[in-house]
């Protein structure tokens, strides 16, 4: 099959790991007979320094366009003034809402020969494997009025916290139809006890329930599910929640697995079109090094395969290869002990293509 794939490097370390993904994937186009197509486009600091935009419009027309885009990471000390009038991360969301992709999907499954490094001890880690489904475009981000006001000699600002109906509907029913084919449990976080749109959120999560007999559905209000995380994170499958719960939840989540060089995401929407990227960002203190480990990048590019172009042989392929070089001691620099051999950007995509079967 022929599919054309978007790369949005980016900056730091983002060219680097991009890089390397591209490499698996052009593997997997060869030993199952596809045909990729990769195009090469600027986000984020390097595309301010281009063209003065975060995310030119170039950019955009190219990714509508794409079957899939591949992105890497965003954002540097160079771009860090706070006085500045366009910000490397607002490639970010101005990609997201031209493409329209308001689920963020972050599945979490840290591979028991990194359990020592986990924060959390090794019998907690045993079993974790869940993912969580996050609004993107809805609530306190995006609502609106959000402003500063002056009255009687004070000063206050207001953020809106508002989610429609089918805002609310089309990813619960996304983090339904994933639980199916896994352990079909679905865990809703919401503060139902205090928010107005957390009750709404409730309530359509379990009108829903009725056409997903096969899924368990439990509702757990966000203090909980922030203890949960680490006191019982195997207890989880998949977990769905609105916009700044899934930001702060997603965070906590990474961690468990030691690295943040290790874990994918994938941001999917109502067109086929998804953006796929590792949940690191640019990385400036080990940029340019060749150190940075791709594995987050090259899991990425697997989901890629999975929810983009419905190629799930092919996704589980690079799953399994990954796993095995992991099992096998392969290890870079931020996921080695000491006396380990550590093994570089590039040499770790070669012992995953080696096992690329
Ligand atoms: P970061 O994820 O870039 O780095 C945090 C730590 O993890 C660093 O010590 C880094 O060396 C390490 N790390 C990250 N990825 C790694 C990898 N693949 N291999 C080995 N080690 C890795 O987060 P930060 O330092 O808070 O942010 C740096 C810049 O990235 C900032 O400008 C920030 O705004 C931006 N950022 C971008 C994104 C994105 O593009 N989606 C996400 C988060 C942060």
């Amino acid at each position: 099959m022929n599919f054309h794939i978007v790369t949005l490097p980016g900056d730091g370390i983002g060219p680097d790991v991009t890089h390397e993904a591209v490499r698996v994937l052009q593997d997997i186009a060869e030993k199952f007979g596809h045909t990729f197509t990769f195009e090469a486009h600027r986000i984020g600091g390097n595309a301010i320094d281009a063209t003065g935009s975060a995310l030119p419009q170039e950019t955009l027309d190219a990714c509508l366009k794409a079957d899939a885009v591949l992105l890497g990471a965003v954002g540097g000390p160079k771009w860090d003034d706070p006085r500045a009038k366009t910000r490397p991360e607002d490639g970010l969301l101005a990609i997201r809402k031209g493409l329209g992709l308001y689920a963020n999907l972050r599945p979490v499954k840290p591979h028991p020969a990194l359990a020592f490094a986990s924060p959390l001890r090794e019998e907690k880690i045993h079993g974790v494997d869940f993912i969580v489904v996050r609004e993107l475009t809805g609530g306190l981000y995006f609502g609106e009025p959000k402003e500063r006001r002056k009255a009687n000699g004070h000063v206050s600002a207001v953020d809106t916290l508002e989610y429609h109906d089918y805002e609310i509907r089309r990813i619960v029913d996304l983090a339904f139809k994933l639980a199916r084919p896994r352990k079909k449990k679905l865990a809703s976080v919401d503060k139902a006890n205090v928010l107005a749109s957390s009750r709404l959120w409730r309530e359509i999560a379990t009108e829903m329930a009725a056409d997903y007999p096969d899924v368990k559905l439990d509702h757990v209000l966000v203090d909980t599910a922030a203890m949960r995380l680490v006191t019982a994170p195997a207890s989880f499958d998949v977990i769905v929640t609105e916009n700044t719960f899934g930001d702060i939840l997603t965070d906590e989540a990474a961690v468990l697995v030691g690295s943040m060089g290790l874990l994918p995401s994938a941001s999917l929407g109502q067109g086929t079109i998804g953006l796929y990227e590792p949940i690191h960002g640019s990385a400036p203190d080990i940029a340019g090094k060749g150190i940075a480990n791709p594995l987050g990048s090259i899991l990425s590019a697997a989901m890629l395969l999975r929810h983009s172009l419905h190629l799930e042989t092919e996704a589980v392929t690079i799953e399994r290869a990954v796993e095995r070089a992991l099992t096998d001691g392969c290890r870079t620099a931020d996921i080695a002990r000491q006396g380990e051999r550590v093994l570089n950007t590039t040499q770790m995509t070669d012992e995953v293509i080696k096992r690329v079967q």
